[in-house]
């Protein structure tokens, strides 16, 4: 009997470099594929070989750097935006190279897959986790997404690149509490977030970075320093960039060549450079060089530009502060990653800014994290490590019995620390006219056998299988119809293991988060603005719904969607011609935990599709534009508290920097981004909203949350490890609320802050509480969760149901919404045993909603004023 294998792999799709890793079939270790010279990671770089028209990937496309014709790379810098690239002459999207790189990953990691095989399992390989920079824009993850799909790799999740770091070090290491500041430099991109992983839950707590900042900076300027030691030895080496070519390439060899001097600093202090790898200077003469670069003079080099680095730290910092009270103090760990992090310049900075100092050293009389040292492993790999760690937990294993008729998806890993353990998943007919409805599944060990019918929707679980201790078993699953014949037959393992079935295995929610807020270009009273649609750092999928009135006078209406300063989407709404002024448009902003966002609506009773279109090019920033910028933020910023604005102030110096360098150089895309970062900056001092961050919405739910976890752990009882207090935590959780009530009112940001700490902290205590509880072999326990999720829901439900029946200003739209969410709650009701961790997810969206509108119908008269915001207008 043969079976087909599909386990879901890791890939760190790189700006300069890739990797890709699978954990192994027992889930207790990784393999990450090696390549020739053992080497761990590929370049992101694409070659045509003009002979024989055939592309190459990786090592062998970049020794063509520098020589014609050029082959691509960085391209991930391009990815979202409407720029092409030429390979050998033909125009290819980003998405298309992406997707070469993709696909040779893919073909890499299924030759180590396939040394998994035996005679009757084939591994193989379609479905991956892929990294993404935490600060990528939703245009440039939904790229990736796409270049994933079109290299034939299905995509289970895209994870943030510090959190699949974060990840790694956590299950390498056992850990399963401790808060992270993960620091990455790449080749092109800056990335750092604050992440938390609590009771083995991941959760994002700040993100900055910049898309723009990497090591390859350092080459550049490097490669100048170079250029200008070779110019005073009298060669002809003054540069036309913008012109000349054949200089451009010359420019390219002089930044590879920079790059080996950087990349042997990291080791020595001193680098030999005699040769200069076949340099020619204008006159076609070959270039000579004789010197010795000492560290020292790299590190005066590179430093401005790490400099910059800090600042996004800063921000990550403020904004794990603003989300969850988390300062630095509370850092546990400062994990580096990215190649650039082999500099020791770097990792001497991130020491004296961060950690906490040796003893006896004197006081940095500022605030540190807890270690006294960066964590500096694998620098390289690490985010593919992270990557495949998360596959393994969410992407399961499918497996396809041999006709390839039935295909049964296992959720989780096969590796448990436990001696019962719960195997659950889906099946699914694959041959045409297979009907597997009203079916049932057998599962057998040797010592143990049981029956269970198949949900509708193919899923199934078996809870409390006993595993025998530090062994490996085999399981074999039957799938029957509804007649009770046998339809398809498959075997999987499942391993005992103390110490790798109690790794946390990346989170299990909360990976897919919104880094950048999303607005809305909206016109008030005449004046435009942008609100805020759906919040920086929210957990995807994010659902939302918004009014305005028809302008009136116009075919169709157009909202123009930022992800911050930056225009990501127009959304176009065709509007009846009849429709009067005035008119309510209803807007279903959804946005996927794929980052895609999809609008629906309507207008009146007239249900409508927009379309989302990807903007245009941001175009080159004229003066006016600039000097424009530069007084709206000389202006805010007057406004701040005077620590604040020498920060702003600072950071805006270095973004206008870097913009007027960039421009100088005539590298458009890097001006344009430049120019993005200033606006981001100017924006961020903007004006005070008078808005308290989070939203009441998610104090409510907080709250909520505790109420409920306080009393679903109550239920433990005598039977709990902890004793537990119900009534005092009741009665924190309350005293809390009124607090937090208070400091709405009286629009007390610190205050209200402060609550939200102490809510986080018992929410975290309290779930820390019940995981630990489910641990000691109840896997019932989410279920219940989920069960109790969905009553509170219903509950409101009724509620808001007989508020908008006695309402006298509900619309129809109103009620078709409470209706559209009771049947949502009711198919929410038939999933709970089968997926009770997405019943708990999905019923605490609906119940978001309904407390919106529970606000809306209560206010009725007062949000018919709110809907008069106007969008833009395409007349
Ligand atoms: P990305 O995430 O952008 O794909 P990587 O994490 O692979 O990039 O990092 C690539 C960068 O790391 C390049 O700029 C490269 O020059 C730099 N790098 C690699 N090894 C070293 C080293 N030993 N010392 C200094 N820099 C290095
Ligand atoms: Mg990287």
């Amino acid at each position: 009997m043969t079976q087909y294998v599909s386990k879901a792999v890791g890939i760190d799709l790189g700006t300069t470099n890739s990797a890709v890793a699978v954990m192994d079939p027992s889930d207790t270790g990784i393999v990450i594929h090696q390549g020739g010279m053992n080497a761990r990671t590929t370049p992101s770089c694409v070659w045509r070989n003009p002979g024989n028209g055939e592309l190459v990937v990786g090592r062998k496309a970049f020794a063509r750097v520098g020589s014609e014709p050029e082959p691509v790379t960085s391209v991930k810098r391009l990815m979202g935006s409407r720029r092409t690239v030429t390979l050998a002459g033909e125009e290819r999207t980003p998405v298309e190279i992406s997707a070469e790189i993709l696909r040779e990953m893919k073909r890499q990691i299924e030759q180590d897959v396939a040394e998994f095989d035996t005679p009757d399992v084939r591994w193989v390989v379609d479905r991956a986790v892929v990294t993404v920079p935490a600060y990528f824009d939703q245009p440039q993850i939904d790229a990736t997404r796409k270049a994933a799909e079109s290299a034939g790799l299905r995509v289970v999740d895209l994870l943030h690149e510090p959190t699949a770091a974060a990840s790694y070090y956590c299950w390498r290491t056992g850990t399963r509490d401790g808060t992270f500041l993960v620091y990455d430099l790449g080749g092109g991109t800056f990335d750092v977030s604050v992440v938390r992983c609590k009771a083995a839950d991941f959760r994002v707590l700040g993100i900055s970075g910049n898309t723009m900042l990497g090591g390859d900076d350092i080459d550049t300027a490097l490669a100048r320093h170079l250029q200008r030691l070779i110019q005073e030895d009298d060669w002809a080496m003054d540069l036309d960039l913008e012109n000349d070519a054949e200089d451009r390439l010359r420019f390219r060899r002089l930044r590879s060549l920079a790059e080996s001097v950087k990349k042997g600093l990291s080791d020595r202090t001193e680098f030999m450079l005699r040769d200069s790898g076949g340099l020619t200077d204008k006159d076609g003469q070959r270039i000579v060089i004789d010197t010795v670069m000492e560290r020292a003079q790299l590190e005066q080099i590179a430093r401005p530009l790490l400099e910059r680095t800090f600042q996004y730290c800063d921000e990550a910092l403020d904004q794990a502060t603003e989300e969850a009270g988390v300062t630095l103090a509370d850092v546990d760990q400062i994990i580096l990653a990215g190649g650039s992090t082999h500099l020791p310049l770097i990792r001497e900075m991130v020491r004296s800014r961060f950690c906490s100092p040796a003893p006896g050293s004197p006081d940095p009389g500022s605030p540190r994290a807890k270690c006294a040292e960066p964590v500096y492993e694998q620098v390289d790999t690490v985010v593919a490590l992270g990557a495949a760690v998360r596959a393994s937990a969410v992407g399961g294993l499918d497996i396809l019995n041999e006709e390839r008729t039935v295909r049964v998806s296992f959720r989780g890993t096969v590796v448990t620390a436990s001696d019962r353990t719960v195997v659950g998943g889906t099946v699914e007919a694959l041959a045409p006219g297979l009907d597997l409805t009203g079916g049932s599944v057998r599962l057998r060990t040797e010592e143990y056998e049981d029956e269970a019918r198949l949900e509708p929707g193919g899923g199934f679980a078996f809870r409390r299988i006993p595993v025998r201790p530090d062994a490996q078993g085999m399981l074999t699953i039957e799938v029957f119809d509804a007649e009770g014949e046998l339809r398809a037959t498959v075997g999987r393992a499942v391993v005992h293991d103390r110490v790798a079935g109690d790794r946390p295995e990346g989170t299990t929610r909360g990976a897919a988060i919104n880094a950048k807020p999303i607005l809305l270009e909206v016109t008030r009273e005449g004046r435009t603005q942008r609100d805020v649609l759906i919040p920086a750092l929210r957990p995807l999928p994010f659902k939302d719904r918004y009014d305005f009135s028809h302008p009136g006078d116009t075919a169709s209406v157009e909202f123009r969607l930022y992800q911050q300063a930056r225009q990501i989407q127009v959304i176009k709404v065709p509007v009846p011609p009849s429709t009067p002024r005035g008119t309510v448009i209803d807007l279903d902003v959804e946005m996927d935990v794929h980052s895609l966002i999809t609008v629906r609506g309507s207008i009146g009773d007239h249900p409508f599709e927009a379309v989302v279109e990807v903007p245009p090019e941001a175009e080159l920033p004229g003066e006016e534009q600039v000097g424009d910028l530069k007084r709206g933020f000389e202006q805010g910023v007057e406004f701040l508290p005077a620590g604040e604005r020498a920060v702003k102030t600072a950071r805006m110096e270095m973004a206008q920097a870097a913009f007027a360098a960039a421009r100088a150089r005539g590298d458009n895309a890097l001006t344009v981004h430049e120019f993005e970062e200033m606006q981001a900056i100017a924006d961020s001092v903007g004006k005070p909203t008078g808005e308290l961050r989070p939203p009441r919405a998610d104090f409510e739910e907080l709250v909520k949350d505790c109420v409920e976890l306080n009393q679903y752990v109550a239920t433990f009882g005598a039977e709990a490890e902890t004793p537990h207090d119900e009534r005092e935590i009741a009665q924190a959780i309350e005293v809390q609320r009124d607090q937090g009530e208070r400091a709405l009112s009286s629009g007390d940001q610190r205050s209200y802050s402060e609550v939200i700490t102490q809510l986080q902290h018992f929410f975290d205590h309290l779930r820390a509480l019940a995981y630990r509880h489910q641990q000691k072999g109840q896997p019932v326990a989410e279920t219940e969760m989920a069960a109790s999720r969905l009553q509170s829901a219903m509950e409101l439900l009724q509620q808001v149901r007989t508020q908008a029946q006695a309402s006298t200003t509900s619309t129809a739209g109103h009620h078709k919404e409470v209706e559209e969410i009771g049947q949502r709650l009711a198919g929410l009701q038939a999933l709970l045993a089968q997926d009770p961790h997405r019943v708990q997810q999905e019923a605490g969206q609906e119940r978001q909603r309904l407390i919106r509108l529970k606000s809306i119908l209560s206010n009725a008269s007062d949000e018919r004023d709110g809907a008069s915001d106007i969008p833009v207008a395409n007349s």
